[in-house]
């Protein structure tokens, strides 16, 4: 069993000692330092810094420090993670080395365009690419995450209708869609109407046949959506759409179900935005940068956000467009995060097509192995289309589990952290009571997928037999259970929250 370090790690500002030092700079020339007096004595008194508060450690010290801290930590690179919607799978470490190159990693964003030819290319290229995973004809690669590709996108519907002198109010979210979704339509100035999911898990169509109108803007969709399932309906939904002069979005974070395999362009998508740092190989969370690149179909083109890549055939020479007076304008500055990109682009080229089609194959027979297995499982149901196969991922209820043991879907989530697995995803989507959503991703041997069952099958057992033990897991992590509601608050936050706390206060950065 693999098990996060469990270690009683001090926080750096506690095991600070006065006068440790772990680097010792060169004593400075006089000169230097009468220069760097005077420059002082320039500052008016009141704005000098006294003392600066760090704390005070040898370098081996905070070498052993962080080390142990890295390895109280939970990774891709340790363990499984059967996060659902949000993919969450290996990334081979091969492209990040690229990324990391001088030739790339020591590019500045501002340096003049015919000295980073190379690096407009290899953009220009993965522009290429992508349109050909998605069936779009141009992309942005300005939005820096997925819910920012939303944002752009919504704002793109916003120019489209507004330049055809159309006001339109609102657009329709399914009931299982990923949060982003409807935060984005309204961040972007619009209601948001909300369609339900039928019996078998897609878009209720008489229902979505009833909800559009002339005020519709467009709808914003997922296909496999968040319960793992293809909308065997989507031809029928994009007539609705269109017929009523509206557009549709198409939320590709998590493209492995499909990629190589069909296409959001030719089911009728209008907008495409992808997570690259989900399934194109840079790993997510933890707040690192992201990439949510925009595409459109051509007649979207002129409102993408600037900068887009163009190929000057005449001069033989690639720059970037920033003069697009049709644009919904600049979203971020410079164009994307380049790393991210570039590990997407080493990623497509080492799969090739065939091998992108064959990730997205395994993807869903993963998720259709492990869910055989986990839903023989007592308590445990799937809920809408039980007989449908599911695509890369499923969402299991656990609420007859919940009503014979009292053991929760977070209990479970919490119990297999003591089987040194990384809790899948819980209560989402929302329509699913006690859900428990599962996405093996293609990364994962038939061995790991047997020992996640085979844990989770243990845990449901002892949910029957004893469901206290259950309820009080985990019981081998350094953090056990944080109230999620009160961990921020001063009275009932953690110790190490606490000791945090004083200290900034002490410092005077926190009141
Ligand atoms: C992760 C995710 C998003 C949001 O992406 P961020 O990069 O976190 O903003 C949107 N939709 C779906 C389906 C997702 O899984």
């Amino acid at each position: 069993m693999y098990r996060q370090a469990l270690w009683d790690e001090p926080l750096v500002f506690e095991a600070s000692r006065k006068g440790a030092v772990g680097y010792l700079p060169p004593s400075l020339e006089e000169e230097i330092k009468q220069a760097g007096a005077r420059a002082l004595s320039r500052i008016p008194r009141g704005m000098l810094r006294e003392e600066l508060p760090l704390p005070e450690l040898s370098e081996l010290e905070v070498i052993r420090h962080y080390t142990r801290l890295s390895q109280m930590n939970y990774s891709i690179s340790t363990g499984f993670y059967p996060l659902g919607s949000c993919t969450m799978k290996y990334n081979p470490v091969v492209n990040n080395e690229l990324a990391a190159l001088d030739e790339i990693a020591l590019l500045h964003p501002a340096q003049p365009e015919e000295t980073v030819q190379g690096a407009l290319e290899l953009l220009y290229r993965l522009e290429k690419a992508l349109c050909e995973i998605t069936g779009m004809d141009r992309f942005s690669f300005a939005p820096a995450a997925g819910a920012h590709g939303e944002l752009a996108g919504c704002l793109i519907m916003r120019a489209y209708h507004a330049e055809r002198g159309e006001e339109r109010s609102k657009i329709i979210v399914p009931d299982s869609a990923h949060g982003t979704n409807p935060a984005t339509a309204a961040m972007s100035g619009y209601e948001v109407v909300v369609v339900g999911t039928d019996s078998e898990g897609g878009v209720d169509v008489k229902e979505l046949e009833k909800l559009v109108d002339e005020k519709t803007a467009g709808l914003m969709l997922t296909n496999p959506n968040t319960l793992g399932l293809f909308e065997k309906d989507i031809e029928r939904i994009v007539e609705i759409m269109h017929d009523a002069g509206a557009l549709l979005y198409y939320d590709g974070a998590n493209l492995n179900a499909i990629a190589g395999v069909v296409r959001p362009g030719d089911m009728g998508f209008d907008i495409v935005h992808l997570n690259l740092h989900k399934t194109f190989s840079t790993p997510h969370g933890g707040g690192g940068p992201g990439a949510g690149p925009v595409g459109v179909v051509s007649r979207l083109e002129k409102y993408l956000p600037p900068p887009l890549v163009v190929y000057d055939e005449k001069t033989g020479r690639y720059r970037l467009d920033y003069d697009r007076p049709s644009s919904i304008g600049r979203i971020k500055m410079y164009h994307g995060n380049f790393a991210v990109l570039v590990r997407a682009y080493a990623y497509i080229l080492s799969m090739g097509g065939e091998g992108l089609r064959r990730a997205a194959l395994n993807a869903v027979v993963a998720s259709n192995y492990l869910l055989a297995k986990m839903r023989r499982a007592r308590g445990v149901s799937l809920p809408y289309g039980a007989a449908r196969p599911r695509k890369h991922e499923f969402v299991l209820s656990l609420s007859r589990l919940r009503r014979e043991t009292g053991v929760r879907a977070l209990d479970v989530a919490k119990r297999l952290l003591d089987y040194g697995f990384h809790a899948p995803t819980i209560y989402f989507p929302l329509i699913v009571d006690e859900a428990f959503m599962v996405e093996p991703t293609e990364s994962e041997s038939k061995n790991e997928l047997d020992r996640f069952a085979e844990a989770f099958e243990r845990i449901i057992a002892e949910s029957y037999e004893n469901p206290e033990m259950v309820r009080g897991a985990p019981y081998s992590t350094s953090v056990g259970r944080v109230n999620e509601a009160r961990a921020s608050h001063p009275k009932t936050m953690t110790p190490t929250w606490r000791v945090y706390r004083k200290r900034a206060i002490e410092l005077g950065v926190e009141k």
